[in-house]
Order: structure tokens, then sequence, then C-alpha cells
């Protein structure tokens, strides 16, 4: 059968696509986009001429059973998405893990990813990170989310739209108090790409400062809480844990 291909697009920058996915992306029967208008421009700007069809959240489930019959007949698919990596916070876990199952060979083809960009030049802590992706944007879902970080240690990663952003570091402020160390990367590999640093509060009073400064794509990344000198036992821990949750 045929080979599904996994390939990573620029996240801004147009220059940042690999040669292999350049050959790829020409030599496929099929490339599968998220929004076919969206990659044309990426392809045209490449003189790829490779059919493409649509497979996006809506119809992920019917169309991958369509493209699964496709790769068995032996053609050979690319599956990309608007920017980035797809599967990351994009479509394509559906068809991913049905060709696992059908035996279809899936071939990742590395490149631009938003949260490892911004991770490996914020300055904050690469040892150990959780990607976390996008907040519930329900209020409630969101707070929970966000007071799991109380006691994180390990960096953490979200992706955010330009119209929550000031909300979602308010609540940050809120739930993890106004001295949490934190990052807000935008507009990565962009014209006007910049980097943030500073505690929670000031991040806040950064991003409200200007209306630009809320514009854009964004990538907000959270110390990890330090670890506490005094080693408290694991087991002292869970008991602290269990308690707060009596308290009121
Ligand atoms: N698959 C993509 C990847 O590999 O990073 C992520 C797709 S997700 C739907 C889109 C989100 O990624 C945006 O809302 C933003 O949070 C983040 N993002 C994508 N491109 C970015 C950029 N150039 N600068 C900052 N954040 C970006």
């Amino acid at each position: 059968s045929g080979t599904l291909f996994i390939v990573a697009t620029p996240i801004g920058n147009l220059e940042d696509i690999t040669h292999r996915a350049l050959r790829i992306l020409t030599e496929v029967d099929l490339i599968a986009a998220e929004d076919t208008r969206h990659s044309q421009r990426l392809l045209q700007h490449y003189d790829i001429s490779t059919r493409l069809t649509s497979l996006h959240d809506h119809n992920e489930s019917q169309r991958a059973k369509q493209l699964i019959e496709k790769l068995k007949l032996g053609e050979n698919i690319a599956l990309i998405s608007d920017a980035g990596t797809p599967l990351i916070s994009d479509p394509g876990y559906g068809l991913v893990s049905q060709c696992r199952e059908a035996g279809v060979k899936v071939v990742p083809l590395p490149g631009p990813c938003a949260a490892i960009t911004a991770l490996c030049a914020a300055g904050l802590a690469t040892d150990r990170f959780k990607f976390e992706g996008f907040l519930p944007v329900k209020a409630v879902a969101k707070q929970q989310a966000l007071q799991r970080l109380l006691t994180e240690t390990s960096t953490s990663v979200f992706y955010e739209s330009p119209r929550r952003v000031a909300d979602t570091v308010r609540q940050i402020v809120a739930e993890l108090g106004e001295a949490r160390q934190m990052v807000v990367a935008k507009e990565l590999t962009k014209t006007f790409e910049t980097f943030y640093s500073g505690n929670a509060q000031a991040c806040l009073t950064w991003l409200e400062a200007d209306a630009n400064h809320q514009r854009g794509e964004f990538v907000l990344m959270i110390a990890g809480e330090k670890q506490d000198q005094t080693e408290v036992s694991d087991d002292a821990l869970n008991l602290l844990k269990l308690l707060m949750k009596e308290l009121p």
C-alpha cells in the first residue's frame, strides 16, 4: 500500500520548510490540507501543483476512510495543516490512528512547531515541559486547568488566541499569583516576533499597555513552581493535597 506522510509546514516564515518536505509534497499523489485555499498559497510559492483535498475537524472521520482506501490502492498522500506540525492542536489524529490500525505506513517529516519554537528561545527550563495546547474556553474548566499548575514543577506551554490572551493572563495572575514567572511569545518567525518575559503581572501590564501587543499569534509559557528546598516527602504532599480538598 501507499504511505501517509505527515509534513510540517511554516508557522509564518515561508523559508521554514525542509528540502525533504518540498520533495515529498511534489511527489505525492494527493495532499490532504486543513484549508485548501490557505495551503494553495504555500504550494504556489514553491511551484507545487499536487492535487489538494480537505481534511478538517468537521469531516475527518468520513474523509479518513476515503483516504485510507486510496492509500490501500497504493497512492501516496501528504497531510499538512494551516501551519506547523499536523496533529499538534490540529486535525489528523483520526486519520493517523486509523492508518496505524489498518497497517498503512505513516512517515513523519519534522519541521516547525510553535510550542517548540517558543520554548527553545524563552529562557525557561526546558529539561521538562508540559504542552497543554489550548486552555478550555469555559470559565470553570479554565480555572481548574490553571489551578492544576499551582504545584507543577515543569514549564507549561499553551497556545492562545489574540481574543483571549489578555483575559487568560489575567486569570493566571488570579490563580497562580502575580509573581509567577512567565514568557509571552508572539508572531514567531514573523516580522514582529516578540518575546516578553517577566512575572505574570508584568506580562499582563505589557499586554494591556497597547492594543497591538494583543494582536497576532501567541504561545504562553509559565515557569514551573520552584521545588521546595526543605524536602517535603511525597507522603506529606499527598496528605496536604487531601486536606486542601476539604478546605472551603
Ligand atoms: N500545528 C501548529 C504547530 O505545530 O504549532 C499549531 C496549530 S494551532 C491551531 C494554532 C496556534 O498555534 C495559534 O493560535 C498560536 O497559539 C500558535 N501559533 C501558530 N503559529 C504561531 C506563531 N507564528 N507565533 C506564535 N504562535 C503561533
